[in-house]
């Protein structure tokens, strides 16, 4: 059965990964431009990030059979300096015009500071400017239930921006009914410490319906597992949901979601 991992960072993974990954099911993935462990010293080290996301990756994943999409921002934790992040968000058109990406992200809040709203306010302009999805980070812990509602009222400020085509990622109990009822899609990760475990996600689909609703792995250089997505199958088999079902929310709901950006060409059969 084939899946769709719409958040996951690939930069930071091995061959193995993506070989594991095509075993389980995994026919294509788009990856946010985020922070990478360390913060870049300069606008050329963005450049070179968004030349490996537009051209090097794609190419990886799909020596394993992988469609491969990528979305292009400043991060929100990197987006602290206004002055600095401007200077890269000057050359991020030049980035949108790449065959291979799909939106804006992922942009939001980190620690939910000033700056962090400005540059945000600003990368949602750009977005509506250009006609671009957008995939929203929101902040950890307990900084998320404010942080997302920050967010949701900056995107909701212009007029530009069409709800139905903003992802708010991250999501758990306590923010998806607020993100569903304002019209936004909602992205659950799973990782194996943090966000939400396969047992969760599935118990937040039972509560609020299977409809705009995705699940990623969100896998980076951290402690995450690439093959999030079929323990999330796996919890649904187990809990005895329908393949149509299954195939709805890993398979059906991204392509349905990314299809509104004309660069996504990949098509469910
Ligand atoms: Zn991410």
């Amino acid at each position: 059965m084939k899946y769709i991992d719409p958040h996951i960072h690939m930069v930071s993974r091995t061959t193995d990964d993506y070989m594991r990954m095509a075993l389980a099911g995994c026919v294509c993935i788009t990856e946010p431009a985020f922070w990478n462990a360390f913060d870049r010293g300069s606008v050329h080290g963005f450049r070179d990030y968004f030349v490996q996301l537009t051209q090097y990756e794609p190419r990886r994943a799909g020596k394993y059979g992988i469609e491969y999409y990528s979305w292009i921002c400043i991060n929100p934790k990197e987006a602290d300096d206004p002055a600095f992040a401007r200077e890269v968000i000057s050359i991020i058109p030049e980035f949108l015009e790449s065959e291979r990406v799909v939106g804006i992200g992922e942009i939001g809040l980190n620690k939910n500071t000033k700056n962090e709203l400005v540059i945000l306010e600003e990368q949602i302009a750009l977005a509506s400017e250009y006609d671009q999805l957008i995939l929203v980070h929101t902040p950890h812990l307990e900084d998320k239930l404010k942080g997302t509602r920050l967010i949701m009222d900056a995107i909701s400020a212009n007029s530009g921006i069409d709800p139905d085509r903003v992802l708010i990622d991250h999501a758990e109990e306590h923010t998806v009914s607020e993100i569903l009822d304002r019209g936004y899609w909602a992205g659950l990760t799973i990782y194996p410490n943090t966000k939400c475990t396969p047992q969760r996600a599935v118990d937040i689909i039972e509560m609020y319906g299977p409809d705009r609703i995705w699940i990623n792995s969100a896998a980076d250089w951290g402690d995450s597992d690439p093959l999030s997505v079929p323990k999330v199958r796996f919890e649904m088999r187990q809990r005895g949901y329908t393949d149509e079902l299954i195939e709805k929310i890993t398979h059906r709901n991204p392509v349905e979601f990314l299809s509104q950006s004309e660069r996504f060409h990949y098509r469910y059969e």
